[in-house]
C-alpha cells in the first residue's frame, strides 16, 4: 500500500485516479481473502465493498402475471401476455435474487390473486418467508379476490398488503375502471383492512392521482383507516402499455400536470403516512421483474426487457434494468418493511 503511494509521489503514476484504482485493486485482493474466510457476513456486503458500482437488488417488484379482472384506464402493466412461470421456476428465480442480496420482494401484477385464486401468490409468499427468510414480503392487489381464508392460510408469512384505492366515491372508481360489476371497491377495502388487523399484516393503500380524482379530499377516510403508508402516485404514461399504437390502454385523458399533483398533495399535507411519487420519482426507481423474470428498463418512457435472470443470472440481467438506486433511496424506497420491526398500532 505504502509503495503505491510512493510510486504516485514519484510521478510514475501520474493521475490521482490511477492511484485510486491501484489502491482499490489492492483492497480487492486482500479483502477477498480476509473477509471471505474469516467471517460469515452476507455476500452482499462483501460484493458491495469489492465492486462499488454493482447494483444490489435490495427491493424487487415481481409482476408475475399481467392478467387482471379490473380495467383501469391508466393501467401501465397491461395484459399483453397470459404467461405465468411455473411455481418451481419462480422459486428458483427468487432464490437467485436472495443470493444476490434481495431483502424485500413485492408481488404485483396484473392482479396477483387471480392465479389459482390466490394460492399461487400464497405459496410464493410462504416460500419467501419460510425458506428464504426474507425480511419483507409484500403484495400489491386491487383487493377484489382476497378472502379471509387466504389470510388464515398465508397471512402469517406476509409483512405488508397494499390495496389500490383511488377514490372513496364509487362513481369515481367506476369512471376510472377500478371495479367489477356491482361489487363495491371501498366496502371490500374496509373488509381487507379488518382482516389485516385480525391476522397481523401491515396495511397499505396505493392511489393513482389522475384527472378523475385529482380534486378529491381523501383526508378523513385515510385518517380513519390509518394505513402504515399511503402511496400517492402521479398517473404515469408508458409507451406500449398505456399509450402508443400497440398499447392496450390509451391513458392520455387521465394524465394530470405537475401543478395538479402538487395541489392534491397540499390538500393532504397533514396526513403523516402519505408518501408522494411524481413521474420523475417513480420512473426509474423501481426494480421491476416481468412475468419471464426479465428486468424492465423504463428510462426511455417504455419498458425495455433485459434477458431473464433464469437464463443469464441476476448480475448480468440487472445491468439492463435502468435502475436509479439514488432515486430509490431519495423517494424513501427503503423503510421499516418487516412486520417484526413494525409496531402495528391499530
Ligand atoms: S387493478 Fe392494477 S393491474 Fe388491474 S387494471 Fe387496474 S391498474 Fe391494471
Amino acid at each position: 500500500m505504502i509503495s503505491l503511494f510512493m510510486l504516485s509521489v514519484m510521478g510514475i503514476i501520474t493521475s490521482f485516479w490511477d492511484t485510486m484504482k491501484l489502491i482499490l485493486k489492492y483492497m480487492q485482493i486482500h479483502s477477498f481473502w480476509s473477509l471471505g474466510f474469516q467471517n460469515d457476513s452476507p455476500p452482499r456486503t462483501k460484493l458491495r465493498f469489492l465492486e462499488p458500482d454493482r447494483v444490489i437488488p435490495t427491493s424487487v417488484n415481481y409482476h408475475f402475471t399481467r392478467q387482471c379482472n379490473y380495467k383501469c384506464g391508466f393501467c401501465f402493466h397491461t395484459a399483453k401476455t397470459s404467461f405465468v412461470l411455473p411455481l418451481e421456476e419462480a422459486k428458483k428465480g427468487l432464490s437467485l435474487l436472495k443470493d444476490a442480496g434481495m431483502e424485500k420482494i413485492n408481488f404485483s401484477g396484473g392482479e396477483p390473486f387471480l392465479q389459482e385464486r390466490g394460492h399461487f401468490v400464497g405459496k410464493m409468499v410462504q416460500f419467501c418467508k419460510q425458506e428464504l427468510k426474507l425480511p419483507s414480503v409484500s403484495i400489491v392487489s386491487n383487493g377484489s379476490m382476497i378472502t379471509e381464508r387466504w389470510f388464515k392460510m398465508y397471512g402469517e408469512y406476509l409483512d405488508i398488503l397494499a390495496v389500490s384505492c383511488d377514490s372513496f366515491d364509487e362513481e369515481v372508481n367506476k369512471s376510472i375502471g377500478r371495479g367489477q360489476g356491482s361489487k363495491n371497491h371501498v366496502e371490500k377495502l374496509m373488509k381487507i383492512r379488518k382482516w389485516c388487523q385480525d391476522y397481523n399484516v401491515a396495511f397499505k393503500i396505493n392511489s393513482v392521482i389522475n384527472h378523475f380524482n385529482m380534486d378529491e379530499d381523501m383526508s378523513e377516510q385515510i385518517a380513519q383507516i390509518n394505513p402504515i403508508r399511503w402511496k400517492v402516485f402521479q398517473c404515469l404514461i408508458i409507451e406500449g402499455e398505456n399509450c402508443g399504437q400497440d398499447a392496450l390502454r390509451q391513458a392520455e385523458k387521465f394524465v394530470i400536470s405537475k401543478e395538479d399533483f402538487k395541489n392534491f398533495l397540499n390538500r393532504h399535507k397533514d396526513i403523516k403516512c402519505l408518501v408522494p411519487e411524481s413521474n420523475e420519482q417513480m420512473r426509474d426507481s423501481y426494480l421491476i421483474l416481468d412475468e419471464y423474470m426479465r428486468f424492465l428498463d423504463c428510462r426511455n418512457g417504455r419498458k425495455d426487457p433485459s434477458k431473464s435472470i433464469l437464463d443469464v443470472g441476476v448480475e448480468n440481467a440487472i445491468k439492463f434494468s435502468g435502475f436509479d438506486e439514488k432515486m430509490f433511496f431519495k423517494r424513501g424506497g427503503k423503510y421499516v418493511w418487516s412486520k417484526a420491526d413494525l409496531k402495528l398500532d391499530w
